[in-house]
């Protein structure tokens, strides 16, 4: 046990420290909305498989704060030991079994790689164990690699087009000044390892593994996150590599809905979703720079919203008890529908063209999506003494 002054440790996209106390405020304002805003009961066992950060998180905090229901989480964090701070998804789900347990809610988590046979045995054992047969599963892994459990081989997803290569701006997230980006395209074995870690192969290995454990509940539901975005994003997403890893996803949700979930009167959705600071979303280029100017218009349009919101409108609106999902033409269901309401986008677009190194701070919300980058990992938070020693060891229990 340490207690140690944490101070943010920042490469680009990627946050070496975190702070328990500052990820410990982000839950409980994510605890807040998500009961304030759904009935409190009417769901009786989830399962959400990626739990501790972004979307998954909110996922979890609203099937349980929201819905009532009793959540066994998976996830891939580092704890933190003597003076070394653990990872922020790690203080998340340790707030989040503090206050669990304060209030006598049944939230349990399995820390581990999820795509190993290990993990979901693991997950298995535990849902028979203490929980029984599920209602409802989130699907929300990211992470760039993925290591097949039936081969061993060890899979690298890429951020690249598919076919002629992609010429844009994006921010030089340590310079915080705007350069050209130029990216060539991804060759076959990319594509397919993108596939590999960002389809939906483990989404339907997990499903069919419940399944095969007996632990589906007739009628269960199962949902997994897609985006689509802008025109100006699609030859880096939706026509690049990881879309093409998403358009998996949606085949897989008609593989398991004409498969596995068909006797049991059960469904598989792909819910596409919003743009939002995550770790996931820093990561790819371009985003943060569409991320900053969709922001300030949806700020001002007064439609904006973050994680914990997107997924309490998913489950009010679509995937509570005795509600029919609104599907796309496509059969998807779009909580992306503000983000891509034709007034935003012509907005954001215009903003686009306009933007430079000069203007970046007046005419985007760049200066929030460094604070919500920040906070991701605890910093930043209203009400933090970043000065005051903290305990780097925390317990999910
Ligand atoms: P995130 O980086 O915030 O969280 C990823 C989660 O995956 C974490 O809980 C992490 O612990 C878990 N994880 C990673 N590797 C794992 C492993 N091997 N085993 C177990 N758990 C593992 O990601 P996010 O941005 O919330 O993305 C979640 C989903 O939402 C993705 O499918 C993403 O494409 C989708 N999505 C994201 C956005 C966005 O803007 N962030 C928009 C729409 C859809």
């Amino acid at each position: 046990m340490a207690k140690v002054v944490i101070n943010p440790r920042i490469r680009g996209f990627i946050c070496l420290t975190s702070h328990p106390t500052g990820c410990a405020a982000n839950v409980r304002r994510q605890i807040d909305l998500a009961t304030k805003g759904g009935p409190g009961k009417g769901i009786g066992n989830a399962l959400v498989i990626g739990s501790s950060q972004g979307y998954g998180l909110a996922s979890l905090i609203t099937l349980a704060w929201g819905h009532g229901a009793k959540v066994l989480g998976a996830c891939f964090e580092r704890p933190g030991t003597g003076e070394k701070a653990g990872s922020s998804g790690f203080y998340n789900l340790a707030e989040v079994h503090r206050l669990a347990k304060e209030q006598g809610k049944t939230i349990e988590t399995i820390n581990g790689d999820a795509f190993a046979q290990a993990g979901k045995d693991a997950v298995i054992a535990a849902l028979k164990a203490r929980f029984g047969k599920l209602d409802c599963i989130v699907y929300s892994v990211a992470t760039p690699k993925r290591t097949d459990p039936t081969t061993g081989t060890t899979y690298s997803s890429v951020l690249k087009p598919i076919g002629p290569a992609y010429e844009s701006k994006t921010i030089d997230l340590d310079a915080d000044v705007l350069k050209p980006v130029n990216i060539a395209p991804a060759i076959d074995a990319e594509i397919d390892a993108t596939v590999k870690v960002m389809g939906g192969e483990d989404w339907q290995m997990w499903i069919e593994a419940l399944a095969a454990a007996d632990l589906l509940a007739p009628g269960c539901r199962t949902v997994a996150y897609s985006y689509i975005g802008p025109a100006l994003t699609t030859p880096i997403y939706t026509n690049g590599t990881i879309g093409r890893a998403k358009a998996h996803v949606e085949t897989t949700a008609k593989a398991l809905n004409a498969g596995v979930l068909k006797k049991l009167g059960g469904a598989a959705y792909v819910s596409v979703n919003k743009a939002l600071v995550t770790q996931a979303s820093s990561a790819i280029p371009v985003v943060p720079l569409y991320i900053s100017l969709l922001y300030k218009v949806m700020k001002d349009k007064q439609c904006h919203e973050g994680t914990i919101e997107q997924m309490v409108r998913l489950w009010a609106d679509h995937l509570a008890p005795g509600k029919t999902p609104k599907l796309d033409d496509a059969g998807r269901i779009r909580v992306d529908d503000w983000e891509m309401r034709a007034d935003v986008q012509a907005a954001t677009a215009a903003l686009w063209e306009q933007v430079t190194s000069e203007n970046l701070m007046a005419i985007s919300d760049y200066a929030s999506f460094k604070r919500e980058f920040r906070q991701l990992f605890g910093f930043e938070v209203d009400g933090v003494n970043y000065a005051e020693p903290v305990e780097t060891e925390a317990t999910l229990g």
